[in-house]
């Protein structure tokens, strides 16, 4: 399978093409289209290494517009690490689209945060406890994001963030499309899907 079989704009196949990404991981070959296509809510089980950033990424630039003055996306991340690296991938694949990628994590000054943040972020790409902060502070508005990934969710709940991630879903709506990406799917995982997803897939790579 190729890329530009899979719906993907010009845009992003020249993004895809300098990366050097020739060909779509089997994560991105099954999750890319279903993404672009509908808007299901997804449980897809990946381990790190296998392209997932990508295969969530891409239809996330895709689907986002520029010029809007609301978060569109927020990407929820395990560690801080994770999720400077989600921000900078979205980066390189955002081609010519004008679109701001901010990651937000704790141990870097809140002010600095919150200044960029009043910049107009189109995707947020952070750790929950800080996300939470910028909440409770009202420097992060989730209510009309449109997309919601939970990466390395399985981690997540290990690191204890169960709670923060339960509280930030209040403060987004319920027409959001939620994803979750996951190495394994211990029964929380299901019934975080449960409680919060319509109609869900589970996608096995
Ligand atoms: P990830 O699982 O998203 O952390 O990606 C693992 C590594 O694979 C990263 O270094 C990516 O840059 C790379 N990668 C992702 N998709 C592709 C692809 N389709 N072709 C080649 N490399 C890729």
């Amino acid at each position: 399978e190729k890329f530009a079989n899979l719906g993907i704009s010009e845009n992003i196949l020249k993004s895809l093409l300098k990366k050097g990404y020739e060909e779509p991981t089997p994560i991105q070959e099954q999750v890319i289209p279903l993404m672009l296509k509908t808007n299901i809510d997804l449980i897809a089980q990946a381990q790190t290494g296998t392209g997932k950033t990508a295969s969530f990424g891409v239809p996330i630039i895709e689907k986002a517009q520029e010029k809007l003055d609301h978060i569109q996306c927020l990407i929820l991340t395990p560690t801080r690490e994770l999720a400077i690296q989600i921000s900078q991938e979205l980066n390189s694949l955002k081609g010519t689209k004008k679109l701001k990628i901010l990651p937000i994590y704790g141990g870097q000054s809140i002010d600095l945060q919150v200044s960029r943040l009043k910049s107009g972020i189109d995707i947020i790409v952070g750790t929950p406890g800080r996300i939470l902060d910028h909440i409770n502070r009202k420097t992060i508005d989730l209510s009309l994001i449109s997309d919601m990934v939970l990466d390395e969710a399985d981690e997540m709940l290990n690191m204890g963030f169960i709670d923060d991630v339960e509280e930030i879903l209040k403060h987004t709506n319920d027409t959001k499309r939620l994803l979750m990406f996951s190495a394994t799917i211990p029964t929380q995982i299901v019934s975080i899907a449960k409680k919060h997803m319509k109609n869900y897939e589970i996608i096995k790579t």
